[in-house]
């Protein structure tokens, strides 16, 4: 399987709030999952295999400094099954 190059949207920096207070946010499309792990293996802070062998996210938002893993695992998920989006605006970042 070959990794699809990162979408223009996913090179958008995300800035950091000031406080340093979460700012990025990832969904994960159950329905679409199928278990092939890499979202954990490339965020193992913010996904997890529930005992379905689905992913699931592990917080519903994070600090900016988080925003690469996720936004690499959106990319790498090869169902697309993760949304990666700025948590206060809601502008997707992934894929
Ligand atoms: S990379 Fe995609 S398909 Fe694989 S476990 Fe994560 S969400 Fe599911």
């Amino acid at each position: 399987m070959t990794a699809r190059p990162p979408s223009p949207m996913s090179r958008q920096p995300v800035e950091e709030s000031a406080a340093g207070e979460p700012v990025v946010a990832a969904k994960v499309d159950r329905s679409r999952c199928v278990g092939a792990g890499f979202c954990v293996a490339t965020a193992p802070e913010d996904f997890e295999l529930d005992d379905d062998g689905r992913s699931r996210p592990l917080r519903t938002e994070a600090p900016g400094s988080a925003a690469e893993g996720l936004v690499e695992a959106a990319d790498l998920c090869p169902v697309e099954a993760i949304t990666v989006f700025h948590a206060r605006t809601g502008h997707r970042l992934a894929p």
